[in-house]
C-alpha cells in the first residue's frame, strides 16, 4: 500500500474530567453516571443519535431479572436495577416500553421481556443526557489517542466542524468495537467469533398473523404479552421454531440467516427481524464490512418477501427502519487485568470488586446461570490493561464465546456503564489511577446509584 504523510496539524481542544467513547448501549449509561459524580462530560458518538446496539440490533433488553421462572421454587428478582432501571421508568411514561412482562413459553430462555420502541428510546437518552449536562457530541467519530507513557492524555474526533482534540483526566470506550483502547495502544485481538446483523422494524404487519402462523404449525417457541398501542395484554413477544415451519419458508430463512424472534410495543410492526451474515474476516475490515452491508441489504428484501408470502396479514409489509451500519456482537477484544471465565458465569460466581451482577444467558437454556443465580461482574474486568486512565465497558471485554454469550447483553453493558462512568468520574475527582481507586469508595457510589448487590 503507498502512504501520504500528513503534515503536523493544530487542532482546537477542548478539556473535560472524563471522555466516554461511543454514545451506545453502556456509553449513555456511562456519561449519566459520571455527570451525576459532579464530573464534566463528553460523550462522543459517530451517529446523529445515541442508543447504539440497543435501539438497532435486539429485540428485547435482556435481562433485568435472575431466570426465576426456569427454576421452581427461585426467588424473583431485578438483579439490574440503578441507572438502567431509570431508563426504563422515564420510557414507561411516555409509552416507550413494555416494562418488564413475564415471558409465557419460552421463559427457560429469559423470565422477562422488556420491548422498548427504539426511537422513544433515542429521545429520552437524549433528554437524559442534556438534563445531567453532559456534552452531547454526536456526529463526531473518534479518530485517534494521544497517549504519553501509559496514560491516555486525550483523543481525536473528526465532524463536520474539523478535527478537535478532546482532553481528559480519564475515559471510558464504549465504542463496542474498541476504538479508543486500540488508537491508544491496548492489548487486542478479533475473533470474529460472531455472525454480524442488520436488524429491521416490519411495517405493515399483523402480529396476530404472524402469531397464528407460528401456532398453526405449533411452532412457538417464546410468546409474552404486555402493552401494546395502549392496550393490556397484548402479544409482546414472539419466537418461533424454525424446523415446524414449511419448508419453503425454513429454508429460506436459514439461507439468508433470518430469526424468527420478534418484540414489538405497536400494533402492525415487528421491532426487529434480525438478519445475519458471517464475514470472512472482522467487522473492523472496512471494505469487507461494506460487501457485508450490501449482502445485508439484499436477504432484508428476501424477508419481507417472505413476511408477504408465508404469514397471513403481512401481504404488505415493508421495511420501516434499518439500522444506519453493521450491527456487531464483537469487534475487537480488549485484555483487561481480569477476563471473565464461563464458569464464572455459569457457577454464578462472585468477586471481592463486584460491580454489579447478573442473570441472563443468551444460550439459555442450553447454558443456563445455575439455578437461577447472579454472577458478578468485577471492577478489575474494565480495566485496561497497561493504560492508567482508560477503562472499557459492553461487547469489548470478555474472551471466551460462552461467557460473552452473557456479558454482551444490552443490560449487561448498561451495567457495566454505570460502574465505569461512576469509576472515571471518581479517578478524576481524586487525580488517581484506575488501580488506585478503593474499591469501597467505588462500591459506595454504586450503591447510592441504586446498584443492586448479592454479595
Ligand atoms: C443483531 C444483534 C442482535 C442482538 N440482540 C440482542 C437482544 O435481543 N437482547 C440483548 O440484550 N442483546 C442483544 N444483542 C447484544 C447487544 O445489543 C450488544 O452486545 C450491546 O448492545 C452492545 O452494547 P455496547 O455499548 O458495547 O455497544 P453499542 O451499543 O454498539 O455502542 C457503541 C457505540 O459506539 C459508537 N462508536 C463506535 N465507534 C465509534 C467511534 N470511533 N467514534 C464514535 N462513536 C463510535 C457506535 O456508533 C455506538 O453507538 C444483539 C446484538 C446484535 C448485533
Amino acid at each position: 500500500m503507498s502512504h501520504h504523510d500528513q503534515p503536523g496539524e493544530r487542532l482546537p481542544e477542548r478539556r473535560y474530567d472524563v471522555v466516554i467513547a461511543g454514545g451506545g448501549t453502556a456509553g449513555v449509561v456511562a456519561a449519566l453516571a459520571a455527570a451525576r459524580q459532579g464530573a464534566r462530560i463528553a460523550v462522543i458518538e459517530v451517529k446523529g443519535y445515541l442508543g447504539g446496539l440497543a435501539v438497532e440490533g435486539g429485540t428485547g433488553l435482556h435481562s433485568f431479572y435472575n431466570l426465576w421462572k426456569a427454576f421452581p421454587g427461585v426467588e424473583k428478582r431485578q438483579v439490574v436495577r440503578g441507572i438502567p432501571q431509570e431508563i426504563i421508568d422515564r420510557l414507561l411514561l411516555v409509552g416507550g416500553t413494555t416494562g418488564h412482562v413475564e415471558m409465557i413459553e419460552g421463559y427457560d430462555y429469559d423470565s422477562v421481556c422488556t420491548a422498548i420502541d427504539t426511537e422513544i428510546y433515542k429521545r429520552v437518552a437524549f433528554e437524559m443526557l442534556e438534563e445531567a449536562g453532559v456534552d452531547i457530541c454526536v456526529n463526531t467519530m473518534l479518530t485517534g489517542a494521544l497517549v504519553t507513557g501509559s496514560a491516555v492524555e486525550g483523543v481525536t474526533t473528526a465532524s463536520h466542524t474539523g478535527a478537535e482534540l478532546f482532553r481528559a483526566k480519564a475515559f471510558v470506550d464504549c465504542t463496542g468495537y474498541g476504538d479508543l483502547c486500540a488508537y491508544a495502544g491496548a492489548e487486542f485481538t478479533e475473533p470474529n467469533d460472531y455472525p454480524v446483523a442488520n436488524s429491521i422494524g416490519i411495517g405493515g404487519v399483523s402480529v396476530e398473523g404472524y402469531y397464528e402462523f407460528l401456532k398453526a404449525h405449533d411452532a412457538i417457541a417464546e410468546l409474552a404479552r404486555g402493552p401494546r398501542s395502549g392496550k393490556p395484554d397484548q402479544i409482546v413477544r414472539l419466537r418461533g421454531e424454525l424446523d415446524k415451519l414449511p419448508p419453503g419458508f425454513r429454508d429460506e430463512a436459514r439461507a439468508i440467516g433470518m430469526a424468527t424472534t420478534t418484540t414489538t410495543v405497536h400494533d402492525d410492526y415487528l421491532m426487529f427481524i434480525k438478519l445475519n451474515y458471517k464475514m470472512p474476516v472482522s467487522p473492523t475490515n472496512r471494505d469487507a464490512a461494506a460487501k457485508a452491508e450490501a449482502e445485508l441489504r439484499r436477504r432484508q428484501a428476501r424477508a419481507i418477501e417472505l413476511f408477504r408470502r408465508y404469514v397471513p396479514g403481512c401481504e404488505r409489509a415493508f421495511i420501516a427502519r434499518s439500522s444506519p451500519s453493521l450491527c456487531i456482537r464483537r469487534g475487537r477484544l480488549i485484555a483487561c487485568d481480569y477476563d471473565i471465565t464461563l464458569d464464572d458465569v455459569l457457577e454464578g460466581r462472585h468477586f471481592p470488586d463486584d460491580i454489579m451482577v447478573y442473570g441472563f444467558h443468551d444460550s439459555a437454556p442450553r447454558l443456563q446461570i445455575k439455578e437461577g443465580r447472579t454472577y458478578g461482574i468485577p471492577y478489575r474486568a474494565l480495566r485496561v490493561s497497561g493504560l492508567d486512565n482508560l477503562l472499557a465497558a459492553g461487547m469489548l471485554i470478555t474472551s471466551d464465546h460462552d461467557a460473552h454469550m452473557s456479558t454482551r447483553n444490552t443490560v449487561a453493558c448498561m451495567g457495566q456503564g454505570q460502574a465505569a462512568g461512576t469509576a472515571a468520574a471518581l479517578c478524576a475527582a481524586r487525580d488517581c489511577s484506575t488501580r488506585d481507586l478503593p474499591y469501597d469508595t467505588l462500591r459506595q457510589a454504586l450503591e447510592a446509584g441504586g446498584v443492586y448487590f448479592e454479595s
